[in-house]
């Protein structure tokens, strides 16, 4: 598959879901020895001195290269290497990429996966200079998005910033990555099947928009993911180029569909609550991808629970009248510290625990229970499925694998509250029922 090709030919045919799915990056050249071509994309975008943005790790692992390159070829550049491989995504990373920023330079090129290249679209945004993000390991879908996962005031928030304008994924670089970050990156695709359903059981129950040629995009990369699955233990060129190509198959859908849906469920927001509980408790957190994958396992155990629920009018209605928001605002506060404050105020908004907007919101369930039943035994596996998969990649597959030790009934309410989107914890809010 060329997958520069393939998003540019689904981006340019026309969608029954009557939206432009436009396609704003120029190149994506995943293949062995793709780094050999970033002179040439540099000349593409007329740049006469990039900007080069590294960890210590990732500067050994592939910008050390990168730097070789560019030297052998005569193009001027200037560079920082934080000092460390251990960076936060906050104030003082990016203060310091900006302090260290050469404003002679026309091009930013991060040399990384998830906190250089959120750093490297930050530097990029901020200056108004392209941006080149040379992947050093397929361990999360940012590649492709346009936003920044980072901790700002100590709370973790998603920033907007940059879509990269060339992704490389070399994959001589990409399958040398320590496993822990494979196993992430497919962590990070499994947890599409549940985002996927969720997006189709949204769309039935607010009358979201949905598109399901970007479900097909994504429901392809995950399955191509999941055939390749057990190539990964021996860093086999196909698994590794499956999931670096899922990951930002999975970042270019969001942005086809202008909402996180296609790529984020439930599943992500139970990370989402592990790292906010990482930032405020100093909890044990994971990477994101791993984290994802474990909290999908959950999930999808939760979904074959579902599967046999009976709606029952009266008790959701009763259940819904009685619910006391007051006291739940304190629980939350209790669970997520100063992070529950966003999610507080986001209700302020929405309502969503009105008594009026649940009781339309029920009759819709009601009359659709069925088909909601059949989307979930479409799209989500069954629970042992997910285990053999994370078996076979030997990535850890519960939460207490990983030293999660928070109420696990307690994160799943807490992720209604995170967006406004309609998940699993809703619908099971919806319902009346407060435990599976
Ligand atoms: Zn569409
Ligand atoms: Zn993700």
């Amino acid at each position: 598959m060329n997958i520069e090709k393939t998003l540019k030919e689904f981006s340019s045919s026309e969608c029954s879901c009557n939206r432009a799915h436009l396609f704003t990056i120029r190149h994506v050249c995943v293949e062995s020895g793709a780094i050999e071509k970033l002179p040439l994309f540099i000349k593409e975008f007329e740049s006469k001195k990039p900007f080069i943005l590294a960890d210590k790790n990732t500067y050994l692992a592939c910008g050390e290269r990168v730097v070789e390159i560019l030297e052998n070829s005569k193009i001027n550049y200037s560079k920082y290497v934080f000092e460390t491989g251990e960076i936060e995504p906050d104030e003082k990373a990016v203060g310091s990429a900006i302090m260290h920023f050469d404003n002679t330079c026309d091009l930013v090129v991060a040399v990384g996966s998830g906190v250089i290249n959120d750093i490297g679209k930050i530097l990029a945004s901020t200056s108004k200079l392209p941006y080149f993000i040379v992947g050093t390991a397929p361990s999360m879908d940012g590649y492709a998005s346009a936003t920044s996962s980072m901790s700002m005031d100590g709370v973790k928030v998603s920033l907007p910033s940059k879509c990269a304008d060339v992704i490389i994924g070399d994959i001589d670089v990409l399958k040398n990555a320590p496993m822990k970050m494979l196993q992430a990156g497919l962590g990070d695709m499994i947890a599409k099947y549940v985002s996927i359903a969720e997006w189709k059981i949204a769309s039935i129950i607010t009358g979201e928009y949905y598109c399901d040629r970007i479900a097909s995009l994504i429901k392809t990369a995950v399955k191509r993911c999941v055939d390749n699955a057990e190539g990964l233990l021996k860093r086999d060129d196909r698994a590794v180029k499956a999931v670096f190509e899922g990951l930002v198959i999975g970042g270019v859908a969001m942005a086809f569909a202008g909402v996180s849906r296609p790529a984020s469920g439930v599943e992500h927001y139970y990370s989402h609550v592990w790292d906010m509980r990482g930032l405020e408790f100093n909890k044990k957190v994971d990477l994101h991808g791993i984290q994802c994958a474990v909290a999908t396992n959950v999930v999808c155990g939760l979904y074959e629970k579902v599967l046999k629920i009976i709606p029952d009018t009266t008790l959701a209605l009763k259940h819904a009248k009685s619910f006391d928001y007051e006291a739940w605002k304190e629980d939350l506060k209790a669970f997520l510290g100063s992070s529950a404050n966003t999610m507080i105020a986001l209700e302020e908004k929405e309502q969503k625990y009105s008594v009026e907007n649940h009781k339309k919101r029920l009759e819709i369930i009601l009359n659709n229970w069925e088909e909601i039943c059949k989307i979930i035994k479409e799209e989500i596996p069954p629970k042992n499925k997910i285990e053999e998969i994370l078996q076979s990649i030997g990535a850890p597959k519960t939460p207490e694998d990983i030293g999660i030790d928070c109420d696990l009934s307690l994160t799943l309410k807490a992720t209604k509250d995170i967006r406004d989107k309609y998940v699993l914890s809703r619908l099971l809010w919806d319902l009346g029922i407060e435990n599976l």
